[in-house]
């Protein structure tokens, strides 16, 4: 078990910080730093930046354009791009379906996407919760009906998150309705500007248009743009992150929102009052990053891993929640309309107050999203605890 990070490996964080510090727009940082929205082209000129080096898919393997790096340097590289406040890579098509082509897909499908999703020349949405299928998943109604070389997809996705920007969506569709849930299931790639497709926004309630609901009326997709078999997408959807499993402990967010507590508190005259929780925050984020490297190492050492990282997600969430509530506490106050007169050369963190508001409401649905907390519990309980 390594809790350590090597030599070696801290050459390699040192080499991700001179890069970024040379060549992530301190403008463009500043932005992300304080909660402001992103352009498209800020967001595709970075992740083209990063292609440059070869670090836009840190996930993918040397042969088609991925770096190759160990699960532990991925932790290492996450934990510096955030915290330099780097804009956040597009996931679904780096981390999601690029992932499940590279495993799944056939050589034509791979030269077709990987190269345009390395250079975001496409983006893509995730097509799999619908209004009756969420936790359970396999439940999915959507239905694609075979037509000669096509199926006609008809049904209803929803809280789909970034469709309204996305070009391309990866989605779960029932071709069986007679076999057993999961093994009726097809994984499909297709393109959002397809007649029959609409888009509707819905609202979370810091008002940002978080998610959207999306209608399929009688949409024509190719066969040819099946991910895997017919009726064996739920064994793609379930590899699908793979070992991105991995990687869902949040522990360069926590950092992150570590080190804008710190710089808030650092001028409060009620800062004592804070140190009990704050000590409590940072060693349950110790604790967490220290698990984080016990799982990843062992990774890397090539043994197997199991339902674990149900943990990483469970504790990563909280954490991220609970440091949004100290920081809300901290600077909160200084987000309302009538105080932000006080903003230009206000108290430490007064810059930082819109940010910490939207993101505590934000991030209210990290412990639903990929997975809700009573699914982790019911995980760790079974599959980890043997209950
Ligand atoms: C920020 C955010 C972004 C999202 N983005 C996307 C996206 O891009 N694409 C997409 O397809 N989906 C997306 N989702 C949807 C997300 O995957 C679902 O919300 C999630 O899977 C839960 O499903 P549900 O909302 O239908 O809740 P349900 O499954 O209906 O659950 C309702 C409640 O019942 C509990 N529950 C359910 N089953 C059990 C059980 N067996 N044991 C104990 N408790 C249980 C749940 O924990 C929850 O509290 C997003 C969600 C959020 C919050």
């Amino acid at each position: 078990m390594q809790l350590q990070v090597s030599e070696e490996d801290r050459r390699f964080q040192q080499e991700v910080r001179t890069f970024l510090s040379e060549n992530l727009d301190p403008h463009l940082s500043r932005k992300v730093k304080l909660g402001y929205p992103i352009s498209k082209e800020e967001q595709d000129g970075w992740t083209r930046t990063l292609n440059t080096r070869g670090w836009a898919a840190p996930n993918w393997p040397v042969e088609v354009g991925g770096p190759g790096w160990t699960m532990l340097r991925r932790h290492l590289f996450d934990i510096e791009m955030k915290m330099h406040h780097a804009p956040e890579l597009q996931g679904f098509g780096f981390s999601m379906v690029g992932p499940a082509i590279i495993k799944y897909g056939t050589q034509q499908q791979q030269n077709y996407y990987l190269p345009m999703i390395l250079n975001a020349d496409i983006s893509w949405c995730q097509g799999y919760s619908e209004p009756q299928a969420g936790s359970d998943l396999a439940s999915v109604r959507t239905r694609a009906v075979v037509d000669g070389d096509e199926y006609v997809v008809s049904g209803s996705k929803i809280w789909t998150s970034a469709a309204e920007r996305a070009d391309h969506i990866f989605m779960l569709v029932r071709t069986d309705t007679e076999a057993k849930p999961q093994l009726g299931i097809t994984f499909l790639l297709m393109e959002m500007n397809d007649p029959g497709i609409t888009v509707k926004p819905l609202l979370a309630f810091n008002g940002k248009r978080l998610w959207n609901q999306v209608f399929f009326d009688q949409v024509r997709v190719p066969r040819a743009n099946r991910l895997g078999e017919e009726n064996r997408g739920w064994s793609v959807a379930k590899n699908l992150l793979g070992n991105e499993r991995l990687l869902v402990s949040r522990v360069a967010e926590s950092r992150r929102m570590l080190s804008n507590i710190m710089s808030a508190l650092s001028e409060d005259p009620q800062k004592a009052a804070f140190r009990e929780s704050l000590a409590a925050l940072v060693i349950r984020l110790e604790a967490l990053d220290a698990t984080a490297l016990r799982l990843l190492t062992k990774f890397d050492k090539g043994h197997e891993i199991g339902a674990e990282p149900s943990m990483l997600k469970l504790k990563g969430s909280q954490l991220v929640q609970d440091m949004d509530r100290m920081l809300y506490e901290i600077v909160g106050y200084l987000a309302l309309p009538q105080d932000s007169t006080m903003r230009e050369g206000g108290p430490a963190g007064a810059e930082i107050a819109d940010m910490v508001a939207s993101g505590l409401f934000h991030h209210r649905g990290y412990t639903i999203a990929g997975g809700t907390s009573e699914i982790q519990h019911n995980i760790i309980a079974q599959q980890v605890l043997g209950l």
